[in-house]
């Protein structure tokens, strides 16, 4: 045995041996897309490096060409390996199915028969291969169709890497540039080699190769994650997201949208690609004036849908290097179950306001029934005792005088018992609307109780309290009280005390008003009595 065969054995093993690594490495990660076609590309490889290496020590065991034949079993395997790799590894698995893969295995599968069956018919070696070959680069059909086959395989794997290249970013370009790099080198040592511009004729360099590649590849798995990060595909994002998308170019035609877009929308499935947006959006008017007009370009605008539902529609424009328009993107998701409850909420706080306005409107009336007499309306005792206090306070203040009345209808029992309740009550109200009428709009007229009333005039002087005190009693005792169709004349007594001459307490002047009233009665009634102490 020759001494640089035994190198060659050598260089082989390692090359298998890399291979190998890669195997092992890829093991652990073997569910990543492509793992499983890399682990059986680089068994391939293995097998090619490690029984070429075998040849070179064992050419003729256990029979001539037995190594060099066995090497087939990894050179079928590569290729097409390499090529489902770059497949699954870039996730364009839509191009590859069982059927698919069956077909793609069909040439390796035959080449394999045909090779170890040539002696029987030739189609592979042709007669070709001289008794002391130790490469295999020149034969008969089947030896071509498997080679062109081949590098079909390698040729198109390597376009979905580029594919797949230009698709990623970051890592994931890094990962596809380095598996490109690594794996050119083994089909240009193979055409080296087929090419017959060997450096040392009779030796295949494509497995010694495998070196590179295994330490290209598993430098991709170990440093750049190859395996471990899998980027996910952008059209199962499409897919799956819950909005609805469409893509129209500059020119307006639809370019791409995914599958919630057609049930969002209500768009037909028919080929709606190529189509201008307003075929698109023909079925919609709202839609179409939304599309026409770019509404939604400086923001999200809702609309109603034919079958009632509600969407959001988003609109972008696809900018490249931030000023040439690339086309448009619309965005649109189902807000209708949000808009209702929106609405729902809308209600329920405008009842709520409405509501809160009839309190507060009926809080104001008990407020006011609270300080006013049912029957008359007018103002009530307690009216009086929160009022007293205030006006007391202002008088001294502002330094005027007050004048207090308290008015008594005469002889109103016999008014109740000759006409009866109902007939006095009408008086009572007629009296209390005259009263008011008679008085400035300062001053305030309280029933006291019964047929009692109080009034209470502001910032007057003696004199002019004690004139529109006979002026009131000469206005009631002319007054015509109708009642249906009777008319009752009435008379009134008045007392009146001054504040400050009566005394500076209103409580007090109220007393004494009383007192004066008692008087006027006991003088005869119907006539205005003022405390001793009221000086004109
Ligand atoms: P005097 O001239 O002394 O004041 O005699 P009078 O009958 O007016 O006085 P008295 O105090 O004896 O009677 C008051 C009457 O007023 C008794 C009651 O029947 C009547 N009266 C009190 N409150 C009401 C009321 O709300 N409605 C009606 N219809 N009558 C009332
Ligand atoms: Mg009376
Ligand atoms: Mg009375």
């Amino acid at each position: 045995m020759e001494q640089t065969h035994l190198i060659y054995a050598a260089l082989l093993l390692l090359s298998g041996t890399a291979s190998l690594a890669v195997i092992l490495i890829t093991w652990n990660r073997r569910y990543a897309p492509g793992a499983k076609a890399l682990i059986t590309m680089m068994a391939g490889t293995t097998i090619w490096a490690m029984t070429y290496a075998v040849h070179w020590i064992y050419p003729d065991t256990p029979a001539p060409f037995f190594w060099l034949d066995a090497t087939y079993l990894g050179v079928v395997i590569a290729p097409t390996a390499f090529l489902v790799f770059a497949v699954q590894f870039n996730q364009f698995d839509r191009w590859l199915n069982k059927h698919t893969f069956w077909i793609l295995s069909l040439i390796p599968f035959l080449t394999l028969v045909i090779l170890w069956t040539d002696p029987y018919h030739q189609l592979f070696f042709a007669g070709k291969r001289l008794p002391t070959a130790t490469d295999i680069f020149d034969g008969g059909p089947w030896f071509w169709v498997n080679m062109i086959y081949s590098y079909a395989m390698i040729i198109a794997g390597y376009i979905i890497m580029y594919l797949g290249y230009f698709r990623q970013i970051g890592i994931y370009r890094k990962q596809r540039l380095l598996i490109i790099i690594g794996s050119i080198v083994a089909p240009i040592a193979n055409l080296v080699s087929l090419f017959n511009l060997n450096p040392l004729p009779g030796l295949d360099l494509t497995p010694f190769s495998f070196t590179i590649l295994g330490t290209f590849y598993s430098f991709g798995l170990l440093r750049l994650s190859m395996f471990d990060i899998v980027p996910v595909a952008k059209e199962i994002v499409i897919d799956t997201m819950q909005q609805g998308m469409l893509i129209f170019d500059p020119d307006e035609r639809l370019v791409e949208l995914n599958e919630n877009a057609l049930t969002t929308l209500g768009l037909p499935r028919s080929s709606l690609i190529g189509k201008p947006a307003v075929d698109v959006f023909r079925g919609n008017a709202d839609m179409l004036r939304a599309w026409q007009n770019r509404e939604t370009l400086d923001q999200p605008i809702q609309v109603h849908m034919p079958d009632g539902r509600i969407q959001m529609l988003n609109m972008d424009r696809l900018m490249k290097n931030g000023s040439r328009l690339q086309g448009w993107l619309i965005i649109c998701s189902d807000v209708t179950s949000l808009v209702e409850t929106e609405t729902r909420l809308q209600q329920a706080n405008h009842q709520l306001e409405e509501r809160l306005q009839q309190i507060e409107a009926l809080q104001a009336v008990l407020k006011e029934q609270a300080i006013r007499d049912p029957l008359t309306g007018l103002l009530n005792r307690r009216f009086l005792e929160e009022t007293l206090i205030k006006e007391e306070a202002r008088a001294e203040r502002k330094q005027y005088e007050m004048m207090i009345l308290m008015l008594d209808i005469d002889s109103f029992k016999d008014l109740n018992d000759t006409h009866g309740h109902q007939a006095g009550d009408e008086v009572l109200k007629q009296l209390g609307d005259l009263l008011l009428r008679s008085l400035r709009k300062d001053d305030f007229v309280v029933r006291m109780g019964g047929e009692e009333f109080l009034v209470l005039m502001s910032d007057i002087k003696v004199q002019e309290g004690l004139d529109r005190a006979e002026k009131i009693r000469t206005l009631v005792e002319q007054y015509e009280f109708t009642n249906g169709s009777h008319i009752h004349h009435i008379t009134i007594s008045i007392g009146a005390a001054s504040y400050p001459s009566s005394s500076r307490e209103l409580e007090m002047i109220i007393r004494l008003a009383d007192i004066a009233l008692y008087r006027a009665k006991a003088a005869g009634k119907n006539r205005v009595s003022a405390d001793a102490k009221v000086v004109a």
